[in-house]
């Protein structure tokens, strides 16, 4: 069996040739992407896996199912580039790796949480000017705080348990409730959690509920002592709205992992000009933290995203049942 991974990290290779070795399977590895002048490529291969933001074009699935290739497999969580009536029409089984390390989210989630709430980038202002005055750098104590999770899922979860351990209060919204996270967090619906929450940590996918959740009228619901972090996806948060808020002191801060558009320098070198200016605006403010959608990077998340996308990938060749099939 030979299968073409698209979108080949460096760091991936290694748990790439572990998984090979250890499964006798051929793999074979490309930097490129999935996407009309890809496609190609995967003739004469068995399989096929890939992660990547962009949606997929439909030629995309046609030329696959003409190849003979019999599924999508997207190493990560977010499946949102995938047309699932074009999968469903070309008969390509859909799977995603849903939980390859949802700890490496939840903490980075509070990593940059702990670092609003203690105004790092106000001390690293300071510092860099060489000013060791305190005024303005009082901060709070975590368990002083309560933190409001919109989706509880497996990061949401894993997020509520951190938290927990750390001793704050926990609510959370979600259309699911879970028994097994009773322990730690109190279910709540959307309004109270955004009017009380010190820390609003977003964990859902995106979608019709939730895309421009984060909106003028959201903020305006906020403390203008909360911080909002989005681990999730970019087009949660409408960004000039969140401009206005923090221009305003509506809310005090956030920290976004993932931004909308940025599809054209996903885990590349950008050039200022591929940057949307309300980026720009956003990086440059010391209460605003961005990092580059690298929440899941973790040993762990690697070599789990890698050998339970293959372990899929080879189910549906064979013509087993996929462990991590996405239904839609
Ligand atoms: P999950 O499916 O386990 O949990 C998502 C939860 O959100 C579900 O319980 C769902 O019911 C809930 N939800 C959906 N719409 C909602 C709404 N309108 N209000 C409240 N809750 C709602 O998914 P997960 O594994 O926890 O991942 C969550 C998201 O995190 C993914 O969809 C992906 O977009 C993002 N993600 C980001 C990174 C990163 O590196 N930044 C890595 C992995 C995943």
């Amino acid at each position: 069996m030979k299968i073409l991974m698209y979108a080949v990290l460096e760091p991936e290779k290694k748990y790439i040739k572990q998984w090979s070795e250890q499964t006798g399977v051929e793999v074979k590895c490309v930097d490129e992407r999935l996407n009309a002048q890809t496609v190609d490529w995967a003739q004469g291969f068995d399989g096929i896996d890939f992660q990547q933001t962009q949606p997929l074009e439909p030629v995309v699935y046609q030329k696959l199912h003409e190849y003979g290739i019999k599924q999508l497999t997207a190493r990560m969580v977010g499946y949102d580039m995938i047309d699932f009536d074009l999968a469903k029409k070309y008969s390509l089984v859909v799977t995603n790796v849903p939980a390859y390390s949802p700890r490496a989210i939840a903490e980075m989630g509070l990593t940059q949480a702990l670092r609003l709430v203690r105004k790092l980038g106000y001390y690293d202002q300071r510092m860099d000017k060489l000013d060791f005055r305190w005024a303005g750098l009082e901060s709070t104590e975590i368990y002083n705080l309560t933190v409001g999770i919109i989706g509880a899922g497996h990061i949401g979860g894993a997020t509520a348990q951190l938290y927990s351990a750390l001793g704050a209060k926990v609510i959370a919204t979600d259309p699911i409730h879970r028994v097994e996270l009773n322990p730690y967090l109190e279910y709540t619906d959307q309004e109270t959690l955004l009017k009380t929450a010190d820390i609003v940590t977003v964990h859902t996918p995106l979608n019709e509920t939730t895309t421009n959740m984060f909106n003028g009228a959201a903020f305006k619901k906020m403390k203008p002592t909360a911080y909002l972090i989005n681990m999730a996806r970019g087009g949660i948060v409408n960004a000039a709205d969140l401009i206005t808020a923090l221009q305003n002191k509506e809310i005090a801060g956030a920290a976004l992992d993932t931004l909308a558009d940025e599809g054209q320098f996903f885990e590349k070198q950008a050039t200022p000009d591929e940057i949307p200016e309300d980026y720009k605006t956003l990086r440059a403010m010391p209460n605003v933290l961005i990092s580059p959608h690298s929440a899941f990077y973790t040993d762990t998340a690697m070599k789990n995203m890698v050998a339970m996308g293959l372990n899929d990938v080879v189910a549906v060749v064979k013509g087993q049942r996929p462990q991590f099939e996405v239904f839609n």
